[in-house]
């Protein structure tokens, strides 16, 4: 509530307490609303961008060997295709990548639930220790945790049982698992993202370390990112992967 009324929260906070849905979720001092926040059904967006990507022919379904790049006096050479530049952007896969092997990620693992509770029909988002997200016809994700030593991508019943534990604590209704995933996260170590030019190879580059953040991050840096490559702009420090050069 303190927040809410200084004057650079205005725009994010509501500044009262709203008692309501106290019949499903214990809430036993109400809840406050952040306004503006929105889901970004993410791949869905993916889908049909690489289906537009697909009708203007700019697009190859297939893996990236950076063995097979050749570096030429113009640019780079793969499979045939000439460039001025290469962007690598592979999530924490760029780990193997021999030009940007350097870089210190602190990849961390994250599991959701995908849970079906048909009393709670609510529109906004929850987030209390855990988010819950409705994503339609009475179906809400369920997240997320952290792990940074089992970094595959299999969903594990520990963490199962950490989001079940929350969601007890949380609601006050039935529900009923219907599934279960996980990811890992191109974290960095120091939470920053890593985009540039390759200090010695100007014809490679980077754009990843979105973190937790790659729906937030990644439209903002990429039009930064974009005018550096085409302008000349400068790139903010802090991001740029020049600092652990
Ligand atoms: C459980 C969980 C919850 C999350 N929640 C949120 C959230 O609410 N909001 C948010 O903003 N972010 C969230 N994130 C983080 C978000 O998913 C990441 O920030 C984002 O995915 C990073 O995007 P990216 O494109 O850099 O990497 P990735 O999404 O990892 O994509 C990299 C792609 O490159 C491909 N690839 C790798 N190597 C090669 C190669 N050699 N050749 C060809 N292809 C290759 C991979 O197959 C992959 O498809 C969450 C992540 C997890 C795990």
């Amino acid at each position: 509530m303190a927040k809410s009324e200084t004057e650079e929260m205005q725009d994010y906070m509501e500044s009262d307490v709203v008692h309501d849905h106290e019949d499903k979720i214990q809430l036993p001092f109400g809840y406050g609303e952040i306004k503006g926040g929105m889901h970004i059904e993410m791949s869905k967006l993916l889908e049909s961008y690489k289906d537009y990507l697909i009708k203007n022919d700019e697009f190859i379904e297939d893996n990236c060997d950076c063995n097979e790049l050749i570096i030429t006096a113009n640019g780079v050479e793969w499979k045939n295709i000439q460039a001025k530049c290469v962007i690598f952007c592979e999530g924490v896969s760029t780990q193997q990548n021999p030009y940007f092997n350097w870089l210190p990620f602190v990849p961390a693992k994250g599991e959701i639930l995908l849970v079906k509770i048909p009393k709670l029909k609510m529109n906004q988002m929850i987030n209390k220790g855990i988010f819950v997200l409705p994503v339609g016809e009475e179906i809400y994700k369920v997240g997320s945790t952290f792990d940074w030593d089992d970094l595959s991508n299999d969903p594990t019943e520990k963490a199962k049982t950490h989001l079940i534990e929350k969601l007890d604590d949380l609601l006050k209704i039935n529900y009923e698992i219907i599934d279960h995933k996980a990811g890992v996260r191109p974290t960095v170590k120091d939470r920053r993202p890593f985009i540039g030019i390759h200090p010695n190879h100007q014809e490679v580059g980077v754009f990843n370390g979105m973190g937790t953040k790659g729906a937030l991050l990644a439209p903002f840096y990429a039009k930064q990112f974009v005018e550096h490559l085409e302008n000349n702009t400068e790139l903010d420090p802090e991001v740029n992967i020049l600092r652990y050069f």
